[in-house]
């Protein structure tokens, strides 16, 4: 492409960039969509352009047409010189994280992380002789009193998974980087739409695609996306673990991304809604979602976020285990609209009794019972009524 049109797309809105990027009906007889291409074995007409790998694709692990249209509407969104499809979220942080780690080397890793990143690090990485320490969220330039000669990653992940944390990333990245080390961004809760990792110096975006890309609790899958110092490594690394997308689940991400910008608009608006409406209740302690002044890391959030998506969590008033474990359980089975289940970022409500007992630094806390939320899709009357029914439930417990 010139670098008149690239300059062009470079002034398009995110929205626009989700409508048309991976878009090339020209190359497809016309037809609005890419093809699903299955394949393993790609033939080649000759030996020469065999030995030369003269022609662009060559075998179904290093991409087709489908999963190049899903990488390429991608890289419009990030900014990022390539990225890496992955079965799933978890995958698109253990394949960076061995891609760019070796026995000897020191990793950091924020202590309000997604919880299988941990076990990853603490049971996978430890064992192969990669040292792994955590920190704090609110920790900012003061990192560089926990960098080490060997440390070779900072992992960030903000807003923290369940209790969502901010994290300065920024300040953060600048010190890892006067330290000769890398960050990687768990972008999950965000997405691209409201925070680009790589414009604040992050240098690998990191998306769980099964949450808002995919939209419909239907894809299970992750992305990865590296700027130009880093994306040789990160793809080479992928390719030696034989990681690859499917063309089915990347066609249905892919698909998922047109309509992503108008379903983030309008979780953000019924999360913040609810949020709001939560903090008024005397039911409730504190409500934990980074778009409320009332926050702690609103600051932060303000200053480099875009938008809130439709995730947060809040602290059900309970005293002691026994009381917390009985109101809790009341309020969830009270509900009707919202189902009790993991993950995220589909069109339905979704509650869940968050458990923190693997935090180190940045406990759980102690005044009540931590639930999250996913504000789905429905009508906030209808989100607020079934919540109510849950208060009321809640309140029959002594
Ligand atoms: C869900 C999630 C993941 C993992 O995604 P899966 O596709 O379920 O493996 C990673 N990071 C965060 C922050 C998540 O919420």
């Amino acid at each position: 492409m010139s670098g008149d049109k690239e300059q062009n797309k470079a002034r398009l809105g995110m929205n626009t960039r989700l409508a048309h990027g991976g878009y090339d009906p020209r190359s497809y007889h016309g037809f609005v969509n890419p093809p699903v291409v299955h394949a393993s074995t790609v033939l080649f007409p000759d030996t020469h352009t065999m030995l030369s790998r003269g022609q662009k694709y060559t075998y179904g692990t290093h991409g087709t047409p489908t999963t190049d249209a899903l990488c390429d509407a991608v890289n419009a969104l990030e900014g990022s010189a390539g990225t890496i499809i992955l079965p799933s979220g978890l995958a698109a942080i253990s394949v960076p994280f061995l891609s760019f780690l070796k026995a000897g080397d020191h990793a950091l890793v924020v202590d309000s992380v997604y919880s299988p990143t941990r076990r990853f690090c603490d049971q996978m990485l430890k064992g192969l002789g990669i040292e792994v320490d955590y920190y704090d969220p609110e920790l900012g330039t003061d990192i560089a009193s926990l960098m080490k000669a060997n440390t070779k990653l900072v992992h960030t992940e903000a807003p923290g998974s369940n209790t969502f944390e901010m994290q300065d990333i920024p300040a953060i990245a600048d010190v890892a980087h006067r330290h000769g080390a890398i960050v990687t961004m768990d972008n999950t809760w965000a997405t691209p739409l409201f925070f680009k990792p790589l414009d604040f110096g992050v240098d690998v975006s990191i998306n769980a695609a099964t949450k808002y890309p995919s939209g419909h609790s239907d894809v299970l899958m992750g992305l990865v996306s590296a700027n130009a110092a880093t994306w040789e490594q990160l793809s080479e690394g992928n390719m030696m673990m034989g990681m690859c997308g499917s063309p089915d689940d990347s066609y249905q991400i892919l698909r998922g991304l047109r309509t992503m910008g108008l379903r983030l608009e309008r979780h953000q608006e019924s999360a913040l809604g609810i949020a709001r409406w939560l903090e008024g209740r005397e039911e409730v302690a504190a409500v934990l979602h980074p778009g409320l002044e009332s926050f702690p890391g609103h600051a932060l959030w303000k200053r480099d976020f875009k938008g809130a998506s439709g995730i947060f969590s809040f602290v059900l008033k309970a005293e002691g285990a026994s009381q917390q474990k009985a109101k809790v359980s009341a309020f969830l089975d009270a509900l009707r609209l919202f189902g009790l289940g993991y993950s995220w970022g589909g069109y339905e409500s979704l509650a869940v009794w968050v458990n923190l007992s693997d935090r180190t630094i940045r406990k759980g806390p102690t005044d009540g019972a931590l639930v999250r939320l996913q504000i789905g899709l429905e009508d906030v009357k209808d989100i607020q009524a079934d919540l109510e029914a849950g208060f009321r439930a809640a309140a029959e417990i002594g």
